[in-house]
C-alpha cells in the first residue's frame, strides 16, 4: 500500500465560528486535497459542541453544576428555579432552528412557551421590530433570545469564556505575548473545555488521523485549536499537527515565540493549498524542507520561516469545496436583530463560495493590502464558478449563496449572471461589492435576475476628503449611483461604515452620519454597520502612519501576536461617545425612524452641526440614460414575457409582463416586420442575444436605421421594463 493512502488527514474547524453554515476553509482545502488524492475528513467542531450542549442532558448537567457552585445574581437564580421548562423545551427549540419543525412557530411566536430570561427584557419592542417579518422570523428571534440566555448563564456560573459563536476570544485578541493564553491551556478544564474534547477524542478515535489540520479564522477559534493540539500531542505524540487560516496569516506572521511549537508542529500561511499540499509531500519524503511554502516551524529551538513566498495553486487547479463531509443537518438559524439584510449572516444555510483570489482594487489605505488575500489578484474562470455551484447544490440540497470575496469584481459578476441565467439555475446569493460606476442598473437589473438579492460595501468614512485620503477609489456621488442601481433592482444593500480614522475631525464624522441619514432616507441602503477604525500592520496606514497623520504610539515586533498598531493623531476626539451615538442613530434609521431627528441627539455630548446641504445625496440621483446600443456584449430579456398583438393592422401592439403588472405599447406600423423578426430571434436563443448581431438587424431592417431604432417607442419601452444590455 502506498504512502498516500495510509495517510488521514482531519481538518478540524475548531469552537466556535457562525452557527448557520459551515465556515468555508476546511471544505475548500479538502476538496483541493481529495482532487490530490489525499485521503482526507472534516470536523466542524463548533457546531459539534452547540449540537451536544443545548440538549436535555447537557444542559441539566450544566444546571446541577451551577447550582452546585452556587449563583450570585437574581437572573441567575431564577434560571436555575426554572430549569425544568428550560430541560423540557431546548430539544425542540434546536430542532426548530435547524429548519426541521417549522410547525413550531407559531408555538414559539406565543408568549408562554419559552422561559423569559434578561434577553427578553425588550421583547415588547417586537412589534415594532418584526412588523415586516412573518411569524417564522419572530420565533427564530425569540428562540434565539432563549439560546443567549443560557449562554449568557454558562458564561456567569461555570465558563467565563463561553459565548454562542466564540470561545474565549477574550483571551486571544490582541496577544502580544503568550504567556496569558499557555497559563490558561495548563490550567483547570472548564466544563465546556471537556465537552469540546469529549467530543474530539471520540471523533479522533474513529478517524485514527495521522495528520489534523485546524484552521483558525478568528482569534475566538484559537484558545480551543490548542486545547485540542495540547490534547492530541499528550495522547498521540506521533500526529502532526498544523495551525492555519486567517487568524494565523494575519496574526502570527512574525511570531518568535518558540512556545506554540510545543502544542502544534508547524504554522502555515494564506490559503493552505500549496502549503498543505507540499507539507503533506514532505512526510511523504518526496521532497525537502527546503520546498515548503510558506510554512513556519521549529528548528534548533527557534521558530523558523521556510519562504518560497511566491508559489501558488492556480485558480484553474481549485477543487469544489467539500461541505458533504460536514454534518449539514446540524446547523442552526439565530436571528438576533429585525433587520432583513442583518439578518442574512447568521439565518440560512448560504454555501460559501470564492469568485476570485483577492482583490482587484487592492489599494484601500486601512486594509490589509499586503497581504497574499487581498494583493494577489485572480479571478476565477465564471464558466467553472457555476459549475462549482452546480455541485455544491448537489452536494448540500441548498440553493443560497453567499459569495465571500473582500470585494466580488463587477465584470465576473456579469460573467456569471449571465452563465446563471443561460442555464435557467434558480439560485439566490449575495456577495461584498466597492460601491463604483460599473454596478450600471442594467447590471445589477442582470445580477437580480441571476438570484441577487443583496450586497454589502464599504462605505467607511462617508466623506470625500477621507475617502480620498484613503485611496478607496470612489466618492459620495460614485457609492450613491451605484447604491441607486442595486436598490432600484431590488438588491438590498449594507453599508461598511468607519470613524476615528487618522486625522478624522468631529464636523467630518458628523457630516458622514449625516449622509448616512440621507442614504437610508432615499431608501438607497438598508442596514448599516459602525466599526471603529483599527490601524493594523499590513495595512499602507499602519506601515505610514505619519503620511495619514498618524503617529505610532507601540512600537517592536511582539513574539507572539502581531496585528493592531497604536497611534495617536492629535484630533482627541472622544470615539466611545461618537460610537455610541452613531450605533444608536443608525439602529433607528435601519428601522425607518427618526430619520428627522437632529444629529445632536443622538450623542451624550456636544457635537457640531453637520455642514453639508441635506439634498446632498438626492442631488446625486441622476436617471443615466441608458437607450444607447453598445458595440458589443449581450442583450438579455428580464421580462415574464412580451406578447405582439397585430391584429389590428392600425395599432399593432407590444405587451410586455411582468408579475402582475403589463405595459402596453403600440408600434409604429413600419416597423411591425422588424420586431416581429426581433421578437422570434429573441425567443429562438432563450432571451439573449450577441449585441454585434442585433446591431446587424437593426441597420439591415429597423427602418430610419440604428437612430431611428434607439428612438423607438418600444426599444425605450423595452429598456425600461424588460431587457439589460450587458
Ligand atoms: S477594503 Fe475592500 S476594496 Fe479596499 S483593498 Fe481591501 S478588499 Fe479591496
Amino acid at each position: 500500500m502506498s504512502e498516500i493512502t495510509t495517510m488521514r488527514i482531519l481538518l478540524v474547524t475548531p469552537p466556535l465560528t457562525q452557527l448557520n453554515t459551515p465556515y468555508p476553509a476546511t471544505p475548500y482545502l479538502s476538496g483541493f486535497l481529495c482532487s490530490r488524492g489525499y485521503n482526507t475528513a472534516q470536523q466542524d467542531l463548533g457546531i459539534e459542541l452547540i449540537d451536544s450542549l443545548f440538549t436535555k442532558e447537557k444542559l441539566a448537567e450544566v444546571f446541577s453544576l451551577a447550582g452546585d457552585k452556587g449563583v450570585s445574581t437574581h437572573s441567575d437564580s431564577k434560571m436555575l428555579a426554572c430549569q425544568d421548562r428550560y430541560l423540557s423545551t431546548v430539544d425542540q427549540v434546536v430542532n426548530f432552528l435547524r429548519g426541521n419543525d417549522l410547525s413550531l412557530a407559531t408555538l414559539i411566536a406565543r408568549s408562554g412557551f419559552l422561559p423569559e430570561g434578561e434577553r427578553f427584557k425588550h421583547v415588547a419592542d417586537l412589534e415594532y421590530s418584526f412588523g415586516d417579518l412573518g411569524v417564522t422570523d419572530r420565533a427564530k428571534h425569540l428562540a434565539t433570545l432563549y439560546l443567549e440566555d443560557i449562554s449568557d448563564f454558562i458564561r456567569r456560573t461555570i465558563d467565563p469564556h463561553f459565548e454562542l459563536i466564540r470561545y474565549a476570544e477574550s483571551l486571544c485578541v490582541s496577544l502580544p505575548s503568550f504567556d496569558t493564553l499557555e497559563e490558561r491551556l495548563c490550567g483547570e478544564q472548564s466544563f465546556i473545555d471537556e465537552l469540546i474534547l469529549d467530543i474530539f477524542s471520540k471523533r479522533f478515535i474513529l478517524d485514527k488521523p495521522t495528520v489534523v489540520g485546524l484552521s483558525v479564522p478568528f482569534p475566538g477559534n484559537l484558545y480551543a485549536a490548542l486545547l485540542v493540539a495540547k490534547w492530541i500531542k499528550t495522547n498521540h505524540p506521533e500526529v502532526k499537527v498544523l495551525l492555519g487560516g486567517g487568524y494565523v496569516s494575519t496574526e502570527l506572521r512574525s511570531i518568535f515565540d518558540p512556545r506554540l511549537f510545543s502544542y502544534i508542529d508547524y504554522l502555515l500561511f494564506d490559503d493552505g493549498e500549496i502549503s498543505i499540499l507540499r507539507l503533506l509531500e514532505h512526510f511523504e519524503e518526496k521532497c525537502g524542507e527546503g520546498k515548503l511554502v510558506r510554512t513556519a516551524f521549529l528548528k534548533e529551538g527557534k521558530v523558523f520561516f521556510s519562504g518560497n513566498e511566491e508559489e501558488n495553486i492556480a485558480g484553474s487547479e481549485r477543487a469544489t469545496p467539500l461541505f458533504s463531509q460536514l454534518p449539514l443537518s446540524k446547523y442552526i438559524s439565530l436571528v438576533e436583530v429585525a433587520n432583513p439584510m442583518l439578518k442574512l449572516w447568521s439565518d440560512g444555510r448560504w454555501n460559501k463560495l470564492i469568485l476570485a483570489h483577492g482583490c482587484y482594487w487592492a489599494k484601500c489605505a486601512f486594509c490589509d493590502v499586503t497581504l497574499d488575500y487581498i494583493k494577489r489578484y485572480e479571478p476565477y474562470d465564471a464558466f467553472r464558478i457555476v459549475d462549482m455551484m452546480e455541485e455544491v447544490i448537489a452536494q448540500t440540497g441548498q440553493t443560497g449563496f453567499h459569495f465571500v470575496d473582500e470585494a466580488a469584481p463587477p465584470a465576473l459578476l456579469k460573467r456569471i449572471s449571465l452563465e446563471i441565467i443561460k442555464r435557467g439555475l434558480t439560485v439566490s446569493w449575495w456577495a461584498n461589492v466597492r460601491f463604483e460606476y460599473s454596478f450600471t442598473r442594467d447590471l445589477c437589473l442582470l445580477m437580480a435576475r441571476a438570484g441577487c438579492i443583496a450586497v454589502s460595501g464599504g462605505l467607511e468614512v462617508a466623506s470625500d476628503r477621507l475617502l480620498t485620503l484613503m485611496h478607496k477609489g470612489v466618492d459620495l456621488k460614485q457609492a450613491t449611483t451605484a447604491a441607486s442601481a442595486f436598490s432600484s433592482a431590488n438588491i438590498m444593500v449594507h453599508a461598511y461604515l468607519m470613524y476615528g480614522f487618522p486625522s478624522e475631525t468631529l464636523q467630518e464624522t458628523i457630516d458622514s452620519l449625516e449622509v448616512v441619514r440621507q442614504l437610508f432616507e432615499q431608501n438607497l441602503v438598508q442596514s448599516a454597520f459602525w466599526h471603529r477604525f483599527a490601524m493594523t500592520v499590513h495595512s499602507p496606514v499602519g506601515c505610514h502612519p505619519e503620511q495619514y497623520g498618524a503617529k505610532r504610539t507601540s512600537c517592536g515586533s511582539n513574539p507572539f501576536a502581531n496585528n493592531e498598531v497604536y497611534f495617536k493623531d492629535g484630533t482627541n476626539t472622544d470615539l466611545v461617545m461618537l460610537g455610541e451615538g452613531l450605533r444608536k442613530a443608525t439602529y433607528n434609521y435601519m428601522h425607518g425612524v427618526a430619520l428627522d431627528k437632529p444629529l445632536n441627539t443622538w450623542f451624550e455630548e456636544k457635537v457640531p452641526r453637520c455642514s453639508i446641504p441635506s439634498t446632498l445625496i438626492a442631488g446625486y440621483l441622476i436617471t443615466p440614460k441608458n437607450d444607447h446600443l453598445p458595440n458589443r456584449g449581450w442583450l438579455v430579456s428580464l421580462a415574464d414575457g412580451f406578447q405582439l398583438k397585430l391584429t389590428d393592422s392600425r395599432k399593432p401592439k407590444l405587451y410586455i409582463f411582468n408579475q402582475s403588472k403589463h405595459v402596453e405599447v403600440v408600434i409604429n406600423t413600419v416597423e411591425v416586420d422588424f420586431w416581429e423578426i426581433f421578437f422570434d430571434t429573441l425567443k429562438d436563443q432563450d432571451g439573449f442575444w450577441e449585441i454585434s448581431k442585433l446591431r446587424e438587424l437593426v441597420l439591415n431592417q429597423f427602418p430610419g436605421g440604428e437612430e431611428a431604432f434607439i428612438t423607438s417607442k418600444v426599444w425605450k419601452s423595452l429598456r425600461k421594463n424588460g431587457l439589460a444590455v450587458s
